[in-house]
């Protein structure tokens, strides 16, 4: 029998500065599709990311210890998001429209490998708020 898989989630929070816009688009069509979140000079919000994690209690009785975890999500997102535009300040943003959607894939890009790394434990769940009324949900790339 196998034991049993438990969940565990940290959350963090940051604020930072955006614009909605697709270079691919004019400038009248940005304006439509995005509305006010088209502002040219940006506008800010107050962030939370939650990563969960799944795996197996091991003997240590933690998935992953969470001081390790902590120290891993400032790392790769905190500290290269918190007061910064992340249109223009953040390297794993070039290329993507910075919507919760696209937060949330590059957000387990950069986590998944560093977290995946831990024996039995692997990146289940990345979530982001961009508000306290919505978030979306991202569980990963189908698997191969
Ligand atoms: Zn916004």
């Amino acid at each position: 029998m196998s034991s049993p898989e438990l969940e565990l989630t940290h959350r963090q929070e940051f604020s930072a500065a955006h614009r909605l816009h697709d270079p691919t688009l004019g400038d009248e069509e940005n304006a439509q599709l995005y509305g006010p979140c088209n502002n040219p000079n940006g506008h800010g919000h107050t962030y939370v990311y939650e990563v969960t994690v799944r795996g197996q209690v091991p003997p240590s009785g933690m998935i992953i210890d969470l001081n390790v975890l902590r120290a891993i999500m400032r790392e790769e997102i905190f500290d290269q998001v918190d007061h910064k535009h992340l249109d223009l300040d953040v390297p794993f943003m070039e290329g993507r429209i910075s919507t919760a959607e696209n937060l949330a894939i590059a957000f387990w890009e950069c986590l998944a490998p560093r977290i995946n790394d831990h024996p039995g434990c692997r990146l289940h769940r990345l979530r982001v708020h961009e508000g306290p009324d919505s978030h979306v949900d991202y569980f990963g790339p189908p698997e191969q």
